[in-house]
């Protein structure tokens, strides 16, 4: 046991779904031609006025009130001033002493424990460029594509004291941000990139040790390792009867260790002051009114409904909400077909099952929630066996098609008339006499014999019920 405990807060860098930049036109969209969507604006040439995205600023008033912050009134912007090379500009266009939304919080639920985590603020900003470090010629290049997407950031209290509590706070956010359609949360396209401060103090202590931060972590794999590594460090250092210095660290993954970028800055180093060129923006009531009603329905409140009006349990609701993809695929199911406990126990027990095992993806899917819902209703009608039914949803899942189409061409329906039942157990039977005395002397573990045996010979063409029911007909004949 470590005799010491941590502390961490987070800042969340997250790139707002608006479809031109924060304030230029051109396009925000993930990737492209490098420099290919930049205009005088981003690309910082002088002379040039910004003029501020509207939608930027509903998005980030909508990410205020889904982590219950209160929305500034009165905000306005301000300049960070800093050189590097991705940032063309040489400042940020940002928001120090009035961000567009204060003192929040969020619920998070750890190992079956639920916590609240405090928000600090969220601002909103401009992302700065990329640069690709081409190591064989020792050059480097800058693709200015990002330059001016929005961004907002936010920032948490240090409320986290394990990596788990971490990754859960990250996980619900991308949830909220995803349900509420402001940010595709990519975390491989760096939609969501974080830092973490990280300090540890002694146990027992009141005291925050020295801090550093972890800067630009982008996957939640990174983020749970960089901090081990980092506290692994911290205990190392005070173990042996060193400092912890402030400064920025970087982790470096195939390494596994972190190293020190720079010591950390303080406000007053990036000189920021007002934006003379972005005025400062007062909200009527009526206007956060109107942007709050647009809220769609957020991620608790459907685990309630599809618990409540559904009857799905708890755990399979929270597995249906917990990816947004398989949330709409699961509402666009039983709108085709009013069966919701059917649908999610397809969806958990076969759908995710194929993707976990790597067969299906999501993002990619040949069929729709429509498409799927015909399937599981054919299953309950006893139209389709539940093993021809696998072999369905397969054919889907490689080649797309409705399973209507699929179960005419492979002959996989179940068969109304029940001539083939009969003629396929009445030859079982026959073949078998030894079974057959076995049960009629009151050994009823053979009937699963029989069972096995028509399943196999009549390969779905009757359904379950109908193969028992004749089977114990002929057998107490
Ligand atoms: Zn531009
Ligand atoms: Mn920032």
């Amino acid at each position: 046991m470590s005799a010491y405990f941590p502390t961490m807060g987070l800042e969340i860098h997250a790139e707002l779904l608006t479809r031109s930049k924060v304030f230029c036109t051109c396009s925000a969209e993930f990737g492209g031609t490098p420099n290919s969507r930049c205009c005088p604006v981003c690309s910082g040439l002088p002379g040039t006025l910004p003029v501020l995205n509207q939608k930027a600023v509903e998005y980030i008033i909508k990410a205020g009130y889904v982590m219950n912050c209160d929305i500034s009134r009165f905000t306005k912007w301000d300049r960070k001033n800093y050189f590097y090379p991705d940032l063309p500009k040489a400042y940020q266009i940002s928001q120090m002493p009035r961000p567009v939304c204060l003192s929040g919080t969020v619920n998070i639920n750890v190992n079956g424990e639920d916590k609240v985590i405090r928000i600090n603020r969220i601002h909103l900003e401009e992302d700065a460029g990329k640069l690709v470090h081409d190591d064989v010629n020792r050059i480097s290049l800058a693709d200015y594509n990002r330059c001016g997407v929005p961004l907002i950031e936010i920032v948490t209290e240090p409320d986290f004291h394990s990596a788990d509590e971490v990754i859960a706070f990250i996980e619900k956010i991308k949830l909220l941000l995803q349900y509420a359609g402001i940010c595709d949360c990519k975390m491989e396209q760096g939609s969501i990139r974080c830092d973490v401060n990280i300090s540890i103090a002694p146990k027992g202590s009141d005291e925050l040790g020295t801090r550093t931060e972890l800067k630009n972590l982008n996957s939640l794999k990174a983020i749970a390792r960089a901090i081990e590594v980092e506290i692994e460090r911290q205990e190392e250092l005070l173990e042996s009867g060193e400092r912890v210095i402030q400064q920025t660290r970087r982790f470096n993954e195939q390494l596994g260790e972190t190293t020190a970028m720079r010591s950390k800055e303080d406000a007053h180093d990036y000189r920021y002051f007002p934006d003379p060129d972005i005025p400062p923006i007062i909200f009527t009531e009526e206007e956060l009114d109107e942007i709050k009603r647009s809220i769609p329905e957020l991620p608790e409140q459907r685990v309630a409904r599809y618990v409540d009006e559904y009857g799905i349990k708890k755990a399979d609701a929270d597995i249906i909400v917990g990816d947004k993809r398989v949330c709409d695929f699961f509402d666009a199911a039983i709108a085709q077909y009013d069966n919701p406990k059917a649908i999610a126990n397809y969806i958990i027990g076969e759908l995710m099952r194929r993707i976990n095992l790597g067969e299906a993806d999501m993002d990619a899917l040949k069929f729709g929630g429509a498409e799927f819902a015909q399937l599981v209703e054919f299953m309950q009608t006893d139209k389709i066996s539940q093993a021809n039914a696998k072999t369905v949803l397969r054919e889907m899942i490689d080649k797309g098609g409705s399973p209507k189409d699929i179960a005419d061409r492979d002959d996989l329906w179940i068969k109304e008339d029940n001539d083939l039942l009969a003629k396929v157990v009445d030859e079982i039977i026959a073949n078998n006499p030894k079974p057959v005395e076995q049960y009629k002397s009151g050994d009823q573990k053979v009937f699963g014999f029989f069972m096995g045996q028509a399943n196999k010979a009549l390969k779905g063409a009757a359904s379950p019920k109908a193969i028992q029911e004749y089977i114990r007909k002929k057998l107490s004949e």
